[in-house]
């Protein structure tokens, strides 16, 4: 991702408002660009000390460490929902294999001991 593209989401990840299939790319270029993480930082603990002014929350005096909390919770979710992906990829392929096995065996073009056990 280009510099440009990234100043130009800053404010929707700000707003909570990044696209999902931007957030990973998007991280990973302010993770790696400085710059582009300096400014994702203003606005974020701007957006965020608004958020917080009647907001007796403790964790607003922290507002440095809140950007880097922010960014870890997403890539926590990117991570998570990649797993989940996997899973069910992997699942739908056993269940695909099975199913040809299955045909197979009903068709007799294999004969597949264990699935002759079941009928
Ligand atoms: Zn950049």
């Amino acid at each position: 991702m280009e510099c440009e593209r990234a100043e130009k989401l800053i404010q929707s990840y700000v707003q909570d408002k990044m696209p999902e299939k931007e957030m990973e790319e998007f991280i990973h270029h302010v993770r790696n660009c400085p710059s582009c993480y300096d400014e994702l930082e203003t606005y974020f603990i701007i957006r965020r000390a608004a958020l917080a002014l009647d907001d007796d929350d403790k964790q607003s005096y922290n507002l440095k460490g809140l950007l880097e909390r922010d960014l870890r919770e997403k890539e926590r979710q990117i991570l998570q929902k990649r797993r989940r992906n996997v899973f069910f990829s992997v699942l739908i392929l056993i269940l695909t294999i099975l199913l040809i096995l299955f045909t197979l065996n009903y068709l007799e073009f294999v004969e597949i001991p264990w699935l002759k056990g079941l009928f």
